[in-house]
């Protein structure tokens, strides 16, 4: 899903969806900041006459931490695609604290959005470019996001400070990082961008139950604030959250919380983790 973030960067002066480094003004940073909700959403992509999401309706609250979860193909992706403004729905509206995104310009709202590929990709730039995904940063906001993400200490220790750069293996002088330390990079581009918005990106790979609990209590500490929508390739992450959508064949089939959907026997839900429980019986722990 790299190319997600790619396809948003029409404004092309930064690498993250063209947000320039920091708020240029405060308008879509009001009180109600980070409050979505999807308003009977039905799509189709442009070179297909088949419908992909059928009238969802959904309301994420500003802070909550929301999984979307279903099958390969239910249309999470698309879901996320509609959100950063890739395509307008066919019929009903997103809307971002009440207003319907299509009527921010599009550098107004997509400033709202940070968004966070668990493949961490991280730059040949320095540490501070990286962050702020620019070749143009603030240092003193840097500073601040690497303190919120827990790097400040590693970095002081660096002979560059924030101008190190971030290095591959042959890069002698650069500082490798390690994957939680990717991680803590990747929560600090968040804060730096100042949205009231991450979507995280789950790998499809599965981590290590105690790795995968360590990276989701990470983002909800630095980013308690923040509105998260995690798209989950797979089921045992959900639990995380405080509110997991379903999706099935394009339909928003449930909405609970991990214990609520494991109660409903019927559901999709419990149908994907009873699935899913073939593989990884021993590692629920
Ligand atoms: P998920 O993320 O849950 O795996 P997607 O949102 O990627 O699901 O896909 C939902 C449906 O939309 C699938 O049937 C898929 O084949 C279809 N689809 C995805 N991308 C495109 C596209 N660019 N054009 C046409 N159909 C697409």
């Amino acid at each position: 899903y790299m190319d997600l973030e790619e396809e948003t960067g029409e404004q092309k002066e930064t690498m993250d969806g063209g947000c320039p480094a920091g708020r240029a003004d405060g308008e879509a940073a009001d009180s109600a900041r980070g409050q979505i909700v999807f308003d009977r959403v039905s799509f189709h992509y442009p070179e297909s006459e088949t419908m992909v999401l059928h009238g969802i309706t959904l309301k994420i609250a500003p802070g909550e931490k929301l999984a979307i979860a279903g099958e390969n193909g239910s249309g999470k992706t698309t879901l996320i695609k509609l959100l950063c403004r890739l395509y307008e729905p066919t019929e009903g509206r997103i809307l971002l604290n009440g207003r319907d995104i299509h009527t921010f310009s599009y550098g107004e709202y997509i400033r709202n959005i940070a968004t966070v590929f668990q493949d961490f990709a991280v730059f040949a730039f320095s540490l501070a470019e990286n962050l702020a995904a620019s070749r143009r940063y603030d240092p003193e906001k840097v500073w601040e996001a690497l303190a919120r993400a827990g790097l400040q200490e590693k970095t002081e220790k660096l002979p560059k400070g924030i101008r190190q750069a971030v290095s591959h293996d042959y890069e002698e002088d650069g500082v490798n990082l390690s994957g939680g330390e990717a991680q803590k990079l990747a929560i600090a581009r968040a804060v730096y961008k100042d949205a009231g918005i991450v979507i995280l990106d789950e790998p499809t790979a599965a981590l290590d139950p105690y790795a995968e609990k360590e990276i989701y209590e990470q983002f909800f500490r630095h980013l308690a604030e923040e509105t998260m929508i995690s798209v989950s390739h797979r089921l045992s992450s959900c639990r995380f959250c405080d509110g997991i959508a379903v999706l099935d064949q394009g339909r928003l089939v449930q909405l609970g919380t991990h214990e609520e959907l494991l109660g409903q026997p019927e559901g999709k839900y419990a149908e994907m983790w009873a699935m899913q429980a073939q593989y990884y019986t021993s590692a629920d722990a």
